[in-house]
């Protein structure tokens, strides 16, 4: 895959698996913009190691989930860079407790930073790949948007909006040459599943078919091929990668 040219931003970049797909990304030649929000550390080293291996990767803080923040973003990306190639939405967060002991703000973060965040930066970017007639944009999802889960009920309905809306703006702009895909994760190794009880993760481990838990390194090649050019006739779909957990 060669990203030669190409300029991408991917949210949430600093951490976890939005920087496993902002190395991938850079590593093959594209000028990449991550988001981050907290992770201020990470943010920098991520830089310091993008420079050791002379890739490109910028860092810009911002919420996703405030539309003004997101237009502030990239207007500065436009400023810089003149373009936006490729959109990876994967800021996300959970806040996970039975329904019925689920308070409303933790149901409505969890939407705002999910699904309106990554609404917000389709909003802002899809003007700018209509005018190109061309883009790619991929969504992360989660199994858990397509099976449900106890317990993340807000999480799961966010994660659904995402597929909802990511086949929606798949049929409103695939005439102008823009694909927009989701990836739909399942038990990957981040710091977002690092504090799940152990007797959970040996449950969730138990009833994966390939045995193993998932690696960042393995979400990133699955979006970067939705990205690249040799993806020119997939639009719309949710591809998930998830060791066979969910298989409808
Ligand atoms: P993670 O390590 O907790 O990373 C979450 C990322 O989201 C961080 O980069 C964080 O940025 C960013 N973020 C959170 N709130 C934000 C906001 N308001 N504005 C901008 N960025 C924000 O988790 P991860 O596992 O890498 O998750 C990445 C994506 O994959 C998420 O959408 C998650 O739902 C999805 N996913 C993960 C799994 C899994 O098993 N790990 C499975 C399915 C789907 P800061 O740290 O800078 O705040």
């Amino acid at each position: 895959m060669n990203f030669d040219g190409k300029v991408a931003f991917v949210t949430g970049g600093a951490v976890g698996i939005g920087a496993a797909i902002a190395r991938e990304l850079a590593q093959n030649g594209a000028k990449v913009i991550i988001n981050y929000n907290k992770s201020v550390d990470q943010a920098a080293s991520l830089l310091q190691e993008a420079q050791e291996k002379n890739c490109q990767i910028e860092a810009i803080q911002g919420n996703v989930s405030s539309l003004s923040e997101v237009k502030a973003m990239i207007d500065h990306i436009i400023a810089s860079y003149g373009r936006i190639d490729i959109a990876v939405n994967n800021a996300g967060i959970t806040a996970d407790n039975l329904l019925v002991r689920m308070n409303e703000d933790d149901f409505d973060r969890v939407i705002q930073v999910n699904l309106k965040g990554t609404w917000n930066v389709c909003r802002q970017v899809i003007p700018l790949m209509m005018k190109e007639r061309q883009g790619k944009i991929i969504n992360i999802s989660s199994v858990v948007g397509i099976a449900g889960n106890p317990g993340q009920s807000n999480y799961c309905a966010a994660k659904a909006g995402i597929i909802g809306l990511t086949k929606s703006l798949a049929k409103e702009v695939a005439k102008r040459g823009i694909l927009v895909n989701a990836v739909a994760p399942g038990f990957i190794e981040t710091n977002m599943t690092a504090t799940l009880k152990e007797e959970l993760k040996q449950a969730i481990l138990d009833s994966i078919p390939l045995g193993k838990i998932g690696q960042p390194e393995e979400v990133a090649k699955a979006v970067a091929f939705l990205a690249s050019d040799w993806n020119t006739y997939i639009t719309g779909q949710v591809i998930q990668v998830d060791g066979g957990l969910v298989m409808a």
